[in-house]
């Protein structure tokens, strides 16, 4: 492989498909050697065949992001393994359930704040030491628009993503003096199975595929990223500035 990327290490997690998937293979074709994470095996052998077919390299880790103590063991993997993470993007997400807020069964809440949130805390706990090793640290955690828009009948995953996207600033404020850059990124409406989940009555060839995506998302994980802090509108191809305290 040759990129821009070469002997970089990046962990993506729901790498099985969709915004995840494509992401991976962007990433491996532009030389990064790709740790995916997903539950679905399957779809991770895929992900394989496809990065090896581009001459890239992966190594499979399926386990299911409820897995706290996995999400801790994954970071001492890695350790041992690599010394350092280049690249870490926080992907993996459930919508959970579209009803009103007093609708909203308890175990959906909680799963949802259990993937989104704890597990994407939890993961940051896991590898903030290894990204602090690397000269070029890149950190993207996946948000939505749902995070400001606060839409009826989207109560859990709209606090989830509010939540997701406090998280990714806390961590680059407190990493302002590290070469490591940390942002939300927003995919937009992409063409998934949680989009499908979400509109079901939608025609998904009216949305932008996910490998276009991904290879804006991908295209952020480089040396010419420099922001930190920020939300990345991947439909606007901009950044947007939270308001500074
Ligand atoms: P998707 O097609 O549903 O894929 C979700 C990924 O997350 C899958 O690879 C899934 O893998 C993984 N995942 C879910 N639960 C997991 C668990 N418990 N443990 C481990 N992995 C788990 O979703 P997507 O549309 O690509 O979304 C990717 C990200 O973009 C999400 O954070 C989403 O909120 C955000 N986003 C999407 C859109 C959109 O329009 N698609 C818009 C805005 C934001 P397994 O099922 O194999 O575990």
């Amino acid at each position: 492989m040759s990129g821009n990327l070469n002997g970089r290490v990046a962990l993506v997690t729901g790498a099985s498909r969709g915004i995840g998937y494509f992401t991976a293979l962007e990433l491996a074709k532009m030389g990064a050697h790709v740790i995916a994470c997903a539950r679905t095996v399957g779809g991770l052998e895929d992900l394989d065949d496809a990065i090896k077919a581009v001459g890239g390299s992966a190594t499979l880790v399926p386990f299911d992001l409820g897995d706290m103590a996995a999400i801790d063991s994954l970071g001492g993997a890695i350790f041992e393994r690599w010394g350092k993470l280049d690249i870490l993007v926080a992907n993996a997400g459930v919508l959970g359930t579209i009803s009103p807020i007093g609708h909203v069964e308890a175990k959906t809440f909680e799963k949802v704040m259990n993937v989104n949130v704890t597990a994407t805390w939890r993961l940051i706990r896991s590898v903030d030491p290894l990204m602090q090793k690397s000269d070029q640290g890149r950190a993207l955690l996946l948000t939505s628009s749902l995070a400001h828009k606060c839409k009826p009948f989207w109560a859990p995953y709209s606090a989830s993503k509010a939540a997701v996207e406090a998280l990714a600033r806390t961590w680059a404020y407190e990493s302002e003096r590290l070469p490591l850059k940390i942002i939300s990124v927003d995919p937009g409406a992409t063409r998934t199975a949680m989009r499908a989940q979400a509109y079901p009555g939608e025609d998904p060839d009216t949305l932008p595929h996910p490998h276009d995506v991904a290879k804006v998302i991908a295209g952020l994980t480089g040396a010419d990223m420099t922001e930190t802090g920020k939300l990345y509108i991947v439909r606007e191809k901009r950044f947007a500035d939270y308001k500074l305290p």
